[in-house]
C-alpha cells in the first residue's frame, strides 16, 4: 500500500454551513424491526409528525427519550439512520450493548410502540466538493458512517474503518463512491482501545484534501485525533471528532474542537 502524510497545509479549509432548525418534539411508532447483524438493530418508525422532519447532514443527531427501570424517561442520541419523505419512516439502528435504557427498549420494541422523539436541532454540512474522506468510527458511528458513505457525490473516494466485534458485523454498504471498507476486531468490553484502529490507520493514506471523521468511545477518538494531527500532521481544519459515548458512563458524550 501506497502510505501518504502530506501535510495539507497549502490546501484552503473546507466549506461548512450549519443549518438549525425550530426543536420540534415528534411521537413516532414503531412499525417494524430488522436485526442487520447480531448486533445491530434497526427499528423503522412512522408517523404523521414526521412530515415536515428534516436532517440534512449523514452525521446528525435525535433525542430519544426512553423509559428507565425507575420509570423515569431520560433521553439518549441517535443518528436518524434513514429518512423518507413519502413514506413518513424514519429508521434508526441500535448499536446492542449490555445495558442502557435506549438498548433495552429497542430489543424490547414491537410495532405499535411509541416513541418520543426530538430534533435534529441543527446540521453541520460539510462542502460536497470534497473528494477524499476518511471515515473512522465505532458501532456508535456505523449509521452516521453508512449515511456518509451512501450520500457522498459519485466518484468521491471514502476509506472507512471502522472497529466491530468480528466479520458477522461487517455492513455492505451501498454507494457510488469509491469505497475502501476496512474493519478492525476487538471484543466490546476493548472498545476503549484504540489499537487495533490505529494498527489499521498506520497503514492507511491520507491524501491531502482528505476530510476525516473520528466517531467512537471518547478515548478512542482522542486517541486516533491525536495520532493523526500530531503523528501525520493532518490539519484540525481537515477533522471532525466527537465521543458518541464514555465507557462506564450513561449518557455521556464529548466534543473535540
Ligand atoms: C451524536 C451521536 C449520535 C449517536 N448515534 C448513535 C446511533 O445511531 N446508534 C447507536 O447505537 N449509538 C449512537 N450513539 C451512541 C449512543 O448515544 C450511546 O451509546 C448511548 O449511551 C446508548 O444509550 P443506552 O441507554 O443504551 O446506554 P447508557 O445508559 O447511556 O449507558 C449505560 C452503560 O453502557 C455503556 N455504553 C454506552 N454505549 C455503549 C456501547 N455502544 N458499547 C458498550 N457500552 C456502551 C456506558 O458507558 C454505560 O456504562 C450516538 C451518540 C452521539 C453523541
Amino acid at each position: 500500500m501506497n502510505i501518504q502524510t502530506i501535510p495539507n497545509s497549502a490546501v484552503a479549509a473546507p466549506r461548512i454551513e450549519r443549518v438549525r432548525f425550530e426543536l420540534r418534539r415528534r411521537s413516532l411508532q414503531v412499525e417494524r424491526s430488522i436485526r442487520l447483524t447480531p448486533g445491530m438493530l434497526r427499528i423503522v418508525f412512522s408517523g404523521d409528525d414526521l412530515h415536515d422532519f428534516a436532517s440534512l447532514a449523514p452525521d446528525d443527531h435525535i433525542k430519544i427519550f426512553v423509559p428507565t427501570p425507575s420509570g423515569e424517561v431520560v433521553p439518549r442520541s441517535y443518528t436518524p439512520r434513514r429518512y423518507d419523505a413519502e413514506a413518513r419512516s424514519l429508521a434508526i439502528d441500535f448499536a446492542l450493548h449490555d445495558a442502557g435504557p435506549a438498548t433495552n427498549w429497542a430489543i424490547d420494541a414491537r410495532p405499535g410502540d411509541q416513541l418520543e422523539v426530538g430534533g435534529p436541532k441543527g446540521s453541520v454540512i460539510v462542502s460536497p466538493d470534497i473528494r477524499h474522506w476518511l471515515l473512522i468510527g465505532d458501532e456508535t458511528a456505523l449509521p452516521a458512517i453508512a449515511r456518509r458513505i451512501e450520500e457522498v457525490s459519485a466518484g468521491a473516494r471514502v476509506t472507512s474503518v471502522v472497529a466491530v466485534t468480528g466479520p458477522q458485523e461487517h455492513l455492505v454498504f451501498d454507494t457510488n463512491a469509491d469505497l475502501l471498507s476496512l474493519w478492525a476486531h476487538r471484543s466490546i468490553s476493548d472498545s476503549s482501545d484504540p489499537s487495533t484502529l490505529l494498527a489499521i490507520l498506520k497503514t492507511t493514506g491520507l491524501l491531502p484534501g482528505t476530510f476525516v471523521w473520528i466517531a467512537a468511545e471518547a478515548m478512542v477518538t482522542r486517541a486516533i485525533r491525536s495520532y493523526l494531527v500530531q503523528e501525520r500532521g493532518h490539519p484540525l481544519s481537515w477533522m471532525k471528532a466527537s465521543g458518541y459515548w464514555i465507557m462506564g458512563r450513561a449518557d455521556a458524550h464529548e466534543k473535540f474542537e
